[in-house]
């Protein structure tokens, strides 16, 4: 058994012409974990995994370039030809009310009867078939939980969106694979505070945390990834490189 990490979206903050936005497939044996279900997503997702095949999703936050595919998952589910079958979500509390909010009123009894939420937060630890996930507190506008994830005696930590923040260290602790935020470009600051990392500031955490190796995601579309990986190749010893949309890795 080993643990991979399939990216089905690296765009942060909106798609680009070739990305979707934040999703990565986790997978150990027979276990499929989905970390997050943003825009154009699913497309992706559904190149190389049934959605019936799914074990649960986990949302980091409820920021729409995190989760507005949850929509179509859902009719996925719901409508797939060997029938319905019910999806745990693990979200941040409130997301329930907050996405079966979209929905005209007649619709939500049936997302909220398939999608069953899970209120999860920081210092929560949730199995998932073969993978233990501990969740950490991002540096976030609205409440967003970090992931560390192991399984076989492999560690793949996930920021979801953050400013860099302690906690977030304590996620990605001697991690085998960081993935990691990179939203901004440090030169075109200065960027708002609390709310996500440069390139340099994923290096920095990836250096603090003693990873193995980072991998940078949520790059936003107009910036050049690869100005982002040596900002971030400055400030860490790590092997640092950038995700992009159908890129698979073993952790
Ligand atoms: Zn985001
Ligand atoms: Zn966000």
């Amino acid at each position: 058994m080993s643990l991979t990490l399939r990216v089905c979206g690296s765009a942060g903050v909106h798609p680009g012409p070739d990305q979707a936005c934040s999703s990565y497939l986790v997978a150990a044996g027979e276990t499929r974990l989905l970390m997050d279900v943003g825009n154009g997503s699913l497309t992706r997702l559904q190149q190389t995994v049934d959605v019936a095949d799914l074990d649960a999703v986990l949302l980091s936050h409820t920021h729409p370039d995190h989760c507005v595919d949850l929509y179509g998952l859902y009719f996925a589910r719901r409508f797939h030809p060997e029938g319905p079958t019910p999806l745990t979500v693990y979200a941040p509390a409130g997301s329930e009310a907050q996405l079966a909010g979209l929905l005209p009123e007649s619709a939500q009894e049936g997302f909220r009867g398939l999608l069953r939420f899970v209120p999860v937060a920081a210092g929560d630890t949730v199995t998932v078939g073969a993978l233990t996930v501990r969740l950490h507190e991002a540096l976030h506008p609205v409440e967003t939980v970090a992931a560390r994830i192991e399984a076989d005696g492999r560690t793949l930590a996930y920021s979801a969106d953050t400013a860099p923040c302690d906690d977030v260290v304590t996620a990605a602790r001697d991690a085998d694979l960081f993935l990691c935020e990179a939203t901004w470009r440090e030169a075109d600051g200065p960027h708002p505070k609390g709310v996500h990392c440069s390139g340099r500031q994923a290096g920095e955490l990836a250096e603090r945390a003693s990873v193995g190796r980072l991998l940078l995601t949520h790059i936003t579309p107009t910036v050049d990834s690869r100005e982002i990986v040596a900002e971030a190749t400055e400030a860490t010893s790590a092997p640092v490189a950038a995700a992009a949309d159908g890129l698979e890795v073993r952790v």
